[in-house]
């Protein structure tokens, strides 16, 4: 008897939805998915208005990826600008990775890692971080077998904040075949402080099957706008670009980032800022008693073990609204005026539970 169901691919029934986390109430601090607390600067904002939306954007998106090809001394052709960081990345994957195909990176990372394997077809290889809650490198290079296709390295790593270093990386690429395409996902590049961490910049043309993807979602505040981009071999970007969505990347957007671009200083500046607010965070913390990893994103990670959906609860209750992962709250950055009632929420779990 044939069914009465539509006939899905089997593998997609599997696959959890990405989930947002909970709304925020109005009076509540939302530092759950790692915005930046900033409105765009009115520059940015002034080119909002120059696009009639009546008209398509420009699908090869070539103001952009040739101002991002100057700085990172490479030909546009180089560079690929998708809908969020997100959505170059199932680029990526899609054009690498097939049914049967291994697509390796770290555990916990970024939440949207194992969606993206699993609608390409192909099969996730989670490889879990150390007691520090930095990727194992060489737990993730052993892993490699000749179905691999795809390594993603997340360098700040989404949601622990760590940092894989520059020498790390390096002994870990000298490891790796150069037909598996590694991706180095620094959608928090610019928050990076720690001085031995791996900076893509410097690594760009010196590996053959290296990309780098980098968005201007955080540090350059267009989270809502969605666009993110990549830096990589040429025919690496040419696949990318033939698997994606045409005009999936609005003239908005466009507009947005080479505005941001021009005024990256100003951005900078307010990094520094949420940087500031970053280090009271977790000095805050520790002083408190929690064994939290060095940040380098805008974002912190509290290992609340056990206790993570109540303690995600005591936050809310306090006005502050951050994502629980498993065995940690992810925290953002945000504004200066959140970080006393998030110190004070973190208190009382830590009273709580003792
Ligand atoms: N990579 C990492 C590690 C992230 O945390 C995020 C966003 N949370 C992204 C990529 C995607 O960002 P976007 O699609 O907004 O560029």
């Amino acid at each position: 008897m044939t069914s009465n169901r539509v006939q899905l691919r089997p593998e997609i029934a599997a696959i959890v939805p990405y989930r947002q986390g909970a709304p925020a109430a109005a009076d509540a601090f939302k530092l759950s998915s790692n915005e930046n607390p900033y409105e765009p600067l009115p520059s940015v904002l002034a080119q909002l208005s120059t696009h009639s939306i009546n008209r398509y954007p420009d699908a090869s998106a070539l103001e952009l990826r040739t101002q991002l090809a100057e700085r990172f001394g490479v030909t546009a052709d180089s560079v690929q600008v998708g809908a969020g960081s997100v959505a170059v990345l199932a680029q990526l994957v899609s054009a690498a990775a097939a049914p049967g195909d291994e697509v390796i990176y770290a555990w916990r990372s970024f939440e949207a890692y194992p969606l993206l394997v699993s609608s390409a077809g192909a099969t996730s290889v989670q490889v879990a971080d150390q007691a520090d809650h930095r990727h194992d490198l060489a737990a993730m290079s052993a892993a490699i077998t000749a179905s691999t296709r795809v390594v993603i390295v997340c360098s700040p790593n989404n949601p622990t904040s760590t940092v894989v270093t520059d020498a790390e990386f390096r002994d870990f690429m000298a490891t790796v075949p150069e037909n598996v395409l590694v991706v180095l996902d620094e959608a928090y590049r610019e928050f990076v402080t720690d001085p031995e961490a791996v900076r893509g910049e410097t690594l760009v043309d010196q590996y053959p099957n290296l990309v780098l993807l980098r968005t201007f979602s955080k540090a350059y505040g267009l989270a809502g706008l969605r666009i993110g981009y990549a830096i990589g071999p040429e025919y690496v970007m040419d696949a990318a670009r033939a698997v994606a969505i045409p005009l999936s990347v609005t003239e908005l957007a466009q507009k947005a980032a080479t505005a941001s671009l021009e005024h990256e200083n100003e951005l900078l500046e307010r990094v520094s800022r949420i940087n500031e607010v970053r280090e009271q965070i977790v000095a805050g913390l520790r002083e408190q008693g929690w064994a939290v990893p060095t940040p380098n994103g805008n974002f912190v990670w509290l290992p609340t073990g056990a206790a993570t959906d109540w303690a995600a609860e005591v936050f809310r209750s306090h006005g502050i609204v951050v994502r629980a992962l498993g065995e940690g709250l992810r925290i953002s950055v945000g504004e200066a005026e959140s970080v006393e009632k998030l110190l004070r929420a973190a208190q009382e779990v830590v009273a709580s539970r003792k």
